[in-house]
């Protein structure tokens, strides 16, 4: 029989042609097997503010997690729930079938995944699956999908709407692109966080995500200006509130927000940081597109204000502050007694 030589180590054809069956048959297996709890080891990178919640749904769920954050500290209470602890995305792919991550900014995106020797797709074994939710550019999530598939292996953008309290309930809008049949198969792990809408290929996840920060920008004015016309024509903020969260002006961002901002609770929820980079990403794009929305350039704006506050780790609410300096006016404080 013929033999192949490597130094010391000897081959036979036959050995070698199994192997490679064995790669191709598990890379199958993998690939189409439904995703369970008892088939699918999953890996999640990033436990920030909707990381650590939407992770620990998967861990309640009965899935086996093995965890990686930059700040170790901030994964404990999941180490607690059951997850492993690994030492870098690299890590965390080698024990993972589906790697999930929720990190910050793009780059944050780039290097947990595609670092040639950190990155999780490096430890990734064929047949394997990327699924990154952070809110980021579609020409990476069509890059780490390109990368994916000259690797054997699969990758979906699916970033979501809906805030820490969408991510604590596992009520998500969670909007995805990739293969269809590869986000059918995610379904299993994806309903434990919210409700996935396919957009189509690669990327149109991240198109969706963006369309949706461009609504939420004037949103997010509409419902503070609202607010300041109320207050300064004399009425009780808290009661025109009220009345219109039934009616046309009704929001989420209303819900989500409305009653921080009364308590003046500026704590984050969703990082001024992030929503500038996410407006950023939207105007970068419709400047390659040829589209003008001014709209989200001018809460785009009102964001950076804060941002030249020093005030970027604020939730997206403390918008409200950029429109009081305005006005060189506040809102009345809540009452001491107020609940
Ligand atoms: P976050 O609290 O800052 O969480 C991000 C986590 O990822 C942090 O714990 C951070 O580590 C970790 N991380 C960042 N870069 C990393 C890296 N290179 N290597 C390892 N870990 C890294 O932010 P979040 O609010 O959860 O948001 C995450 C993403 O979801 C963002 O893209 C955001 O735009 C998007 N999003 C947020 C909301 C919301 O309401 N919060 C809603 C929808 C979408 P450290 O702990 O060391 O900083």
């Amino acid at each position: 029989m013929q033999q192949l030589s490597s130094g010391p180590l000897h081959f036979s054809l036959l050995q070698v042609g199994i192997a490679i069956r064995y790669c191709l048959v598990r890379h199958l297996m993998a690939a189409t097997e439904p995703i369970s709890p008892s088939n699918t080891r999953v890996g999640w990178i990033g436990t920030g503010v909707m990381g650590q919640s939407m992770c620990a749904h998967l861990i309640r769920a009965g899935y086996s997690l093995t965890v990686f954050n930059r700040t170790a500290s901030k994964a404990k209470a999941l180490v607690d729930l059951g997850a492993q602890l690994a030492p870098s995305p690299h890590a965390v792919a080698a024990r993972s079938d589906v790697v999930f991550s929720m990190v910050g900014y793009p780059s944050d995106v780039r290097s947990v995944l595609l670092h040639p020797t950190s990155g999780a797709l490096a430890g990734l074994r064929g047949g394997g699956v990327l699924v990154d939710m952070t809110t980021s550019e579609p020409s990476l999530a069509v890059e780490i999908w390109e990368a994916a598939v000259a690797k054997g292996c699969e990758s979906v953008d699916a970033p979501v709407s809906g805030g820490d309290v969408g991510a604590k309930k596992g009520k998500l809008a969670i909007f995805a692109g990739g293969e269809e049949g590869t986000v059918k198969r995610l379904e299993a792990l994806l309903c434990h966080l919210g409700k996935v809408k396919y957009m189509g290929g690669s990327g149109k996840g991240q198109f969706a995500k963006l369309a949706n920060q461009v609504t939420i920008g004037s949103t997010m004015v509409g419902l503070v200006e609202g607010m300041m016309y109320a207050h300064k024509a004399g009425l009780d903020v808290a009661l025109y509130l009220e009345a219109i969260s039934t009616g046309a002006a009704g929001s989420k961002s209303l819900d989500l927000y409305g009653s921080r901002i009364l308590s003046r609770d500026f704590e984050p929820g969703f990082f001024v940081n992030h929503f500038v980079k996410d407006l950023g990403i939207c105007l970068k794009e419709c400047q390659s597109m040829g589209l003008a929305l001014p709209g989200l350039a001018l809460a785009q704006q009102l964001y950076v204000s804060l941002q030249a506050h020093g005030q970027g780790n604020l939730g997206t609410q403390a918008l409200i502050l950029v429109l009081e300096r305005l006005n060189n006016l506040s809102l009345p404080s809540p009452s001491p007694s107020s609940p």
